[in-house]
């Protein structure tokens, strides 16, 4: 198959989160499974041109609303790669100090990425043999309206991987992107507004998220973002698959590590915390002491709010020490700021974006920490797997999916049910009860170090429903 990926960020040249990961590694395995590939991304600012350089593939012009807009494609200029990669080059759009926002979101981000849509539409138009057609939540929305008319042989493939954020934009946008041409009212309107998100909901033939639970979930007023009944309606052509990790880039053996490890070696955790310690100012810690990690976006959706609080209590009456990771929301670096000052030697706090620090703390963690409110897979957790530390999840979305707690089958963290910081103290206290359990803990480390979950079994589901769903076949 012929196909096209489009996504609004991707390992190694942009990341803010877990979709760049997804993008890099589902479109290498289904390369590595034998499939024409090509990856399309907007060109940042933010590219590295001294350690990617890039070269010229073509401009072309377009015109939509009353505009003619340039566009020039570049691609990487190094050796022959299993993917194809395209940068898509409007500095209007995409010169600009962040990707999305600096910090706030960007006014125009809504006709950013739609004239960003309608080029990726062109382009796979000129194409002509692009059998599948990938869009990446709402950056991807508007692309998925284009297309209908402009590839309509293309399978039309819309993925959710956070559906809170909607890309919203002013409805004097329509016929400056002639969404009025391009779709119906009924199925951009969200609100007196543009919703992106919308688009890419109603327009596309086949919407799949990240897990199973989450799918489920978003058809649901408490998780649906007010477009559940949208989601309800296209519940039958609506799936999840689990995402996967790239098994080889994270493993403790990595030589980012000041102690490698193995199964084998896991004392060397200690050895690894011994250097976060020196490197954060925090104290020794007891051997039957536990450590707790957190690595991920400040913001509301995963919970710092409750790890703050419950870690604020918790942390007074019980022994062990907490180490984050983290960049977002100002409100949560202050409270976060605040819970180190209260404890000094037992709070290391990172806040900043830092991949091989990030694995650090996986590696100096004995449990990782995730109290999200929602969360559609996550990456965290099967990243802790690898390291060797267990998760302490709330159950939702991708968390309840991939985590089974230790009074279940298979158990492999500690599941809580509540969004508040008392069910988080309360899994907290298990987890300690755990640790001093030294056997069973070891067990269950080794245990999930040998889980997987690889690209490749996740890539080949994908591609099921992509020739279960292509064009010219009734359903
Ligand atoms: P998201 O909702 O942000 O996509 P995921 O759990 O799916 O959450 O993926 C987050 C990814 O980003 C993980 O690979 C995690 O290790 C990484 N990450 C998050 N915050 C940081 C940070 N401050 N520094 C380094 N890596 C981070």
């Amino acid at each position: 198959m012929n196909i096209w990926y489009c996504s609004s960020e991707a390992v190694p040249y942009f990341k803010t989160g877990g979709l760049a990961d997804v993008s890099a590694s589902l479109t290498q395995a289904w390369a590595q499974l034998g499939h024409r590939v090509k990856l399309l991304l907007p060109l940042y600012r933010q590219l590295d041109r001294k350690k990617y350089p890039i070269e010229n593939v073509k401009t072309l012009t377009l015109h939509l609303g009353l505009c003619d807009y340039t566009i020039t494609v570049w691609r990487p200029r190094a050796k022959k790669q299993a993917v194809e990669v395209w940068f898509i080059d409007l500095p209007w759009a995409f010169d600009r100090s962040g990707l999305y926002g600096a910090p706030q979101d960007y006014p125009d981000n809504l006709q950013r990425f739609a004239v960003f849509g309608r080029a990726l539409a062109a382009l796979a138009q000129e194409d002509g043999g692009v059998d599948v057609l990938v869009g990446n939540d709402w950056q991807c929305g508007p692309l998925m309206a284009y297309a209908r008319i402009e590839c309509p042989q293309a399978l039309r493939v819309f993925c959710i991987h956070n559906l809170a954020y909607q890309g919203l934009g002013s409805m004097y946008t329509i016929s400056q992107l002639e969404l009025d041409r391009y779709s119906h009212h009924l199925h951009y309107e969200f609100h007196h507004q543009v919703s992106s998100m919308k688009l890419g909901l109603t327009e596309a033939d086949l919407l799949l998220t990240v897990s199973p639970g989450y799918a489920k979930e978003i058809q649901t007023s408490a998780y649906g973002c007010g477009l559940e009944e949208v989601l309800r309606e296209r519940g039958p052509r609506l799936q999840g698959i689990l995402n996967g990790i790239d098994e080889p880039l994270w493993s403790p053996q990595t030589r980012k590590l000041p102690y490698p490890y193995t199964a084998r070696s896991l004392g060397k955790k200690r050895q690894n915390l011994h250097a976060l310690q020196k490197k954060w100012g925090l104290g020794r810690l007891a051997d039957d002491a536990p450590v707790f990690g957190f690595v991920g976006r400040l913001d509301s959706q995963k919970g710092v709010d409750l790890l703050v609080e419950a870690f604020s209590r918790w942390l007074e009456r019980n022994p062990g020490q907490l180490c984050v990771l983290g960049a977002g929301h100002p409100h949560y670096v202050t409270s976060l700021a605040a819970l180190q000052a209260s404890f000094p030697k037992r709070v290391g706090l990172g806040l900043t974006f830092d991949a091989a620090l990030a694995e650090q703390v996986y590696a100096a963690s004995d449990f990782f920490v995730m109290p999200s409110r929602y969360e559609p897979c996550g990456l965290g957790q099967l990243i802790a797997y690898r390291f060797g530390a267990l998760p302490i999840v709330r159950h939702t979305g991708g968390l309840a999916d991939t985590v089974n707690d230790i009074k279940t089958k298979n158990a492999s963290g500690l599941v809580f049910d509540e969004a508040t910081p008392h069910a988080l103290e309360a899994a907290l206290t298990r987890a300690l009860k755990l640790f001093k359990q030294k056997n069973r803990f070891h067990q269950l480390q080794v245990g999930v170090m040998g889980l997987h979950f690889t690209w490749e079994t996740s890539a080949q589901a994908y591609l099921r429903l992509f020739e279960k769903y292509k064009p010219g076949i009734e359903h």
